[in-house]
């Protein structure tokens, strides 16, 4: 059976929402899925109820992914099968959000200064039920607009890291998101290893507890994959998967179902 233990929905920076992204994985014939919103659970909720209701053909995972403070450079943690109802991770959760409502607030004001207006309700109607708000957001309302013909090039002339609209957000430190995903029951995943700049991190998460790398991620070529396969095995880390499924037109991956690992991966049942 093929899982992919990596899927945003409309709660974060998804364009399905849980039940959507739910029928979406029965119809391609997935076995298990992972919710991993960014700084939001409150996909997982609905996403379970609708397995249930396909009557667990498919089984879905509660997670997270969380971003890490790491100076310059941003480090991703998927927590995989977690409690979704853990009290200390929904109240440290909410905090992050409310951080990110108002750097939302400042990087409109940026984008103000640099000629292009935009309204936070510009971004809200785009993105009905949003809970966490990012740059994926603002960049779609900036193409709804006009400004931009598609969110990729949002990104390469404002919104990168360091970019002249950019602004950080409250991150927890990989110690914390490393105790906070342990703490709610689930593993703790580095995703994405190749975009850290500071690969030393990597060494830094397994001395902490890291349980897994995502090892298996569309982004990899088969070079890195073998790569980060062998410092996997080096750390004592398992090795995970999923395609980070978006739903974003331009994103890879285009459809659910494109990039999927085995549902053996971790053990995960
Ligand atoms: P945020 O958490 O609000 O800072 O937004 C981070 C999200 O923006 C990531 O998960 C990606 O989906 C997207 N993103 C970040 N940097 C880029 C980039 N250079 N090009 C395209 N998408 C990006
Ligand atoms: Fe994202
Ligand atoms: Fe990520
Ligand atoms: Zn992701």
């Amino acid at each position: 059976m093929l899982a992919d233990l990596h899927c945003h929905t409309t709660f974060s920076d998804g364009v399905l929402s849980p039940a959507e992204l739910v029928a979406a994985a029965a119809l391609c014939g997935l076995g298990q899925i992972a919710i991993t919103d960014h700084d939001t659970v409150g996909g997982c909720a609905a996403a379970l109820k609708a397995s249930r209701e396909e009557k667990n053909a498919l089984k879905v995972f509660a997670g997270i992914e969380l971003s890490i403070e790491a100076g310059e450079d941003e480090v991703h943690l998927l927590g995989l099968a977690i409690d979704h109802e853990d009290k200390v991770l929904n109240d440290y959760l909410a905090v992050l959000r409310e951080d990110r409502l108002n750097r939302t607030g400042k990087i409109i004001d940026l984008l103000k200064k640099l000629g292009y207006p935009l309204d936070e309700k510009d971004i809200m109607l785009l993105s009905p039920g949003v809970e966490a708000l990012g740059r994926p957001h603002m960049a779609a309302a900036l193409v709804a607009k006009g400004y931009f013909p598609n969110q990729q090039e949002v990104f390469d002339k404002l919104l990168y890291n360091g970019g002249p609209a950019y602004i950080s957000h409250l991150k927890p430190s990989l110690a914390e998101a490393i105790k906070l995903v342990h703490d709610a029951g689930g593993l703790a995943v580095i995703a994405h290893p190749h975009a850290i700049k500071e690969q030393q991190a990597l060494k830094e998460a397994a001395s902490l507890g890291l349980d897994a790398l995502e090892v298996y991620y569309p982004r990899h070529t088969p070079e890195q994959v073998a790569h980060y396969l062998d410092v996997a095995r080096q750390l004592g880390l398992k090795a995970s998967g999923g395609s980070d499924f978006h739903g974003i037109q331009g994103k890879y991956p285009p459809r659910l179902g494109c990039y999927t690992v085995s549902t053996q991966i971790l053990n995960l049942w």
